[in-house]
């Protein structure tokens, strides 16, 4: 188990690398050339073409949520900022304030989690991940747990952890933290005991007693309910190395596909790309 936390380590990682190229990027957020220019940590969550050069990104940053930004010249084979800025790296980024749109003047990868990019399970779902989060916020809405949370996210698939397990974490860190979280801890009508024989109840908001749940609802275990709120309860860090059972990675799938689509105005394109245990 690793002894520092992922987050830690990317930090670290930034800092150093800062360092030995003479420290020319300030820390993220710094102000640089009055307030024209800015710094932000961030993760590409989306991006798309742009006439023949160029691209519009989707960044998720720590500094301002989430927002799009230009990448000028992107497309051409000898583009600097290429390298730093592909789908899920985790890159500090100068951006220029434009009128509608910002335009990326500079940016360095961190860590590019070039992982995801060559194993098909993990790219489907980082992109998933990316396109749960993108479909969920506004531009300009965010906060630094969730950008943490996305981040440890990639890193926990682009290391290799078991996806389905990470990716069920991620769902209900999120809706949780967006506060469409489901109710877990006692009858979502009438707030009693939910422990024996329980059902979850997409129109009820979470977990209902067998008195409530007439009107239907997923059966699910003791065990299924233990892990949903595990998932939820437990950081990231602490599930690495950790995988769910088959028979209870397929409850809580089960469960949580409904929950999650019940919260989108259509189907992810990415989800289809899930294998049914993912
Ligand atoms: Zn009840």
């Amino acid at each position: 188990m690793p002894t520092t936390s992922l987050r830690e380590r990317s930090r670290k990682k930034f800092y150093t690398s800062s360092i030995l190229r003479g420290g020319e990027i300030a820390g993220a957020g710094a102000v640089v050339r009055r307030t024209r220019l800015y710094r932000v940590f961030s993760v590409v969550i989306r991006q798309r073409d742009l006439g023949e050069a160029d691209r519009i990104l989707s960044l998720y940053t720590r500094e301002r949520g989430k927002l799009s930004a230009v990448a000028k010249g992107i497309k051409r084979p000898r583009s600097k900022l290429a390298g730093s800025l592909q789908s899920f790296s985790y890159a500090v980024v100068q951006l220029a304030a434009g009128r509608s749109l910002e335009v990326v003047t500079q940016a360095r990868a961190i860590d590019g989690h070039y992982r995801l990019r060559e194993d098909m399970n993990r790219y489907a779902h980082a992109s998933y991940v990316a396109e749960l989060l993108d479909a969920l916020t506004d531009e300009g809405m965010g906060d630094e747990e969730t950008f943490d949370l996305l981040l440890s996210t990639l890193v926990a698939l682009n290391q290799g952890e078991d996806s389905a397990t990470v990716v069920r974490a991620f769902e209900l860190k999120l809706l949780g933290g967006l506060g469409y979280g489901p109710e877990m801890e006692s009858c979502a009508v009438c707030g009693g005991d939910v422990d024996a024989n329980p059902l979850f109840s997409v129109g009820q908001g979470g977990i209902v007693c067998q008195q409530c749940g007439t009107g239907g609802g997923i059966n699910i275990s003791g065990a299924g309910l233990r892990a949903l709120r595990n998932l939820r309860r437990m950081k990231m860090d602490d599930l690495l190395g950790r995988r769910l059972s088959e028979g209870v990675q397929r409850e809580v799938g089960c469960v949580m596909r409904a929950f999650v689509d019940s919260h989108l105005d259509r189907p992810l394109r990415s989800a289809a790309f899930l294998t049914d245990e993912g």
